[in-house]
């Protein structure tokens, strides 16, 4: 299927370092299947500790002349980045359909979105300000200087394959640091074609370097333990970024962590219904559900629980599972058994704990990973489906009564990434906007991504921001310039 990509030269398997396509030095490979039918869509080289060491070195060798370069030249290599990206659209979006799963229109969105944190900080590149302060005596000056931290180590998931790598290292190269990139190994083939026009576009050897690997925990550990590694940038579940964590303590490294969520959803009852259930479908069923920032907890207030439950199930009767490449396909398949699992074992014990089902509750088929979209009512805080992320297209609902109640509720998680409500009143607007702990709401709406905006959570759901003004900062330190005159 990988024969569907026109541009040849976007299909690479093998490691991207200090420039070169290299395989593993021991010759491994991994497979890599298209989750919708299972079939190998290729073999991709399966690095290991020596070849992260390399591509760690080539980070580090590259970096002086990076960093040396003029903003504004990083700034328009960034550009024709970004443009290579949006010229080979159509086929990044095919192989990212392929080995992911969402629709294609979700993948072309994605293309267009991840290209968009390319084009934001081509220009934030220019602009990496520092200040000057009146100094503490009258022959002092004080300067202050931003420069880019060094070599950074990014990990990155397989729910976003384009997007969570163009988050990362858009920034750091604006920045002028140099990068060595581990993407999920569910996802290697988006990563490496990222790379090859960040290559095309003028990025010089050894700038932004591939791992692609089986041994996420070995090369984990090189990543961490190093040295010459100054800051890791990492998005992914709560579990191994604390891992992480811990890992950098050693060598105190600069931390960005965006981890998992448990978006609360809720639905006061001045809402306007239709346009929270048209919220909650994107918001719940985006990507087969598997996004950190997936509605989670989808509270009703009681006064409209009747109406939202009733037109959420007209809504998603109408969603369509399929392959990702077939036209009209809403949700595409889980990305493995695994997930497919996690999700059948959620919904059996809300069952099980008294939840009622309202539609789906299954597989599409036996041994498939298209998992049908659900709607679970009567959900209640004991439920697994509760506290954990669910990742699936499954909507559990909640009823409650008052405002201090679901505010309570909707704190009541260690996450803090997303949350979202509807309803028009503007004192209850503000009171709950500001009451709720999450990193991120949205009020009225189910879309909160925007390059312009400091995607990022709270509690632990992590900390650092990614796009925005502020998005830069993860990959700079700061140090004061102290003048006598
Ligand atoms: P998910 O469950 O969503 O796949 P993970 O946190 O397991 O989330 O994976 C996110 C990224 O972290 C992937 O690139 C994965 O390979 C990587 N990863 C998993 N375990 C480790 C580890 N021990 N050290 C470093 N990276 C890891």
């Amino acid at each position: 299927m990988l024969s569907l990509i026109k541009n040849r030269q976007l299909v690479n398997s093998q490691l991207f370092i200090n420039g070169h396509w290299i395989s593993a030095a021991d010759g491994q490979t991994f497979d890599v299947y298209n989750p919708f039918d299972h079939e190998l869509l290729g073999k991709v080289a399966d690095g290991g500790v020596e070849e992260t060491e390399e591509a760690i070195v080539a980070a580090h060798t590259a970096l002086a002349s990076w960093q040396a370069l003029a903003a504004i030249d990083r700034s328009r290599i960034l550009k024709r980045w970004h443009n290579l990206v949006l010229e080979n659209q159509e086929d990044l979006a095919i192989l990212l359909t392929l080995e992911q799963g969402k629709p294609l229109t979700e993948s072309r969105g994605e293309i267009a979105y991840g290209a968009s944190y390319i084009e934001w900080f081509a220009e934030e590149a220019k602009r990496v300000y520092g200040d000057t302060i009146p100094g503490p005596q009258a022959d002092k000056r004080t300067i202050v200087l931003k420069q880019p931290i060094g070599v950074v180590a990014a990990i990155t998931p397989w729910n976003f394959p384009n997007a969570m790598i163009t988050r990362k290292v858009a920034p750091a190269l604006a920045a002028g640091c140099t990068v060595v990139l581990k993407p999920s190994e569910e996802t290697p083939f988006s990563a490496l074609a990222i790379a090859y026009l960040a290559s095309e576009a003028g990025v010089p050897p050894g700038v932004f370097n591939v791992i692609t690997t089986t041994q996420a925990a070995e090369a984990g550990e090189v990543l961490t333990s190093s040295p010459v590694v100054k800051k890791l940038s990492f998005t992914g579940s709560t579990a191994i970024g604390k891992l992480l964590m811990k890992q950098c303590a050693d060598t105190v490294k600069k931390l960005s962590l965006e981890l998992g969520g448990n978006a609360p959803f809720i639905v006061f009852n001045d809402a306007d219904v239709d346009a929270a259930v048209e919220g909650a479908i994107v918001s719940k069923y985006r990507n087969a559900g598997q996004t950190c920032v997936c509605a989670n907890r989808i509270y009703v207030q009681e006064a409209v629980y009747d109406v939202f439950v009733e037109k959420l199930k007209v809504a998603t009767d109408k969603l369509r599972l399929g392959s990702g490449l077939n036209e009209g396909v809403n949700i595409g398949p889980l990305i493995n058994e695994k997930a497919a699992t996690k999700v059948e074992g959620l919904v059996k014990d809300a069952l099980e704990c008294g939840a009622s089902l309202e539609l789906g509750g299954h597989r599409f088929y036996s041994g498939s990973l298209l998992y049908l979209p659900t709607i679970i009512t009567d959900a209640r805080f004991e439920m697994k489906i509760s506290s954990e992320e669910i990742f699936g297209p499954v909507a559990a609902v909640y009823k409650f009564e008052t405002v201090d109640e679901v505010i309570r509720l909707a704190n009541n998680t260690d996450a803090g990434l997303a949350a979202y409500f509807y309803g028009k009143d503007n004192a209850l607007i503000w009171k709950v906007a500001e009451a709720l702990e999450y990193g991120m709401v949205g009020i009225n709406t189910g879309i909160i991504s925007d390059a312009a905006a400091p995607f990022g959570g709270v509690k632990q759901s992590g900390f650092g921001r990614e796009g925005s003004k502020y998005g830069l900062d993860d990959y700079l330190v700061t140090k004061y310039l102290s003048i006598k005159t």
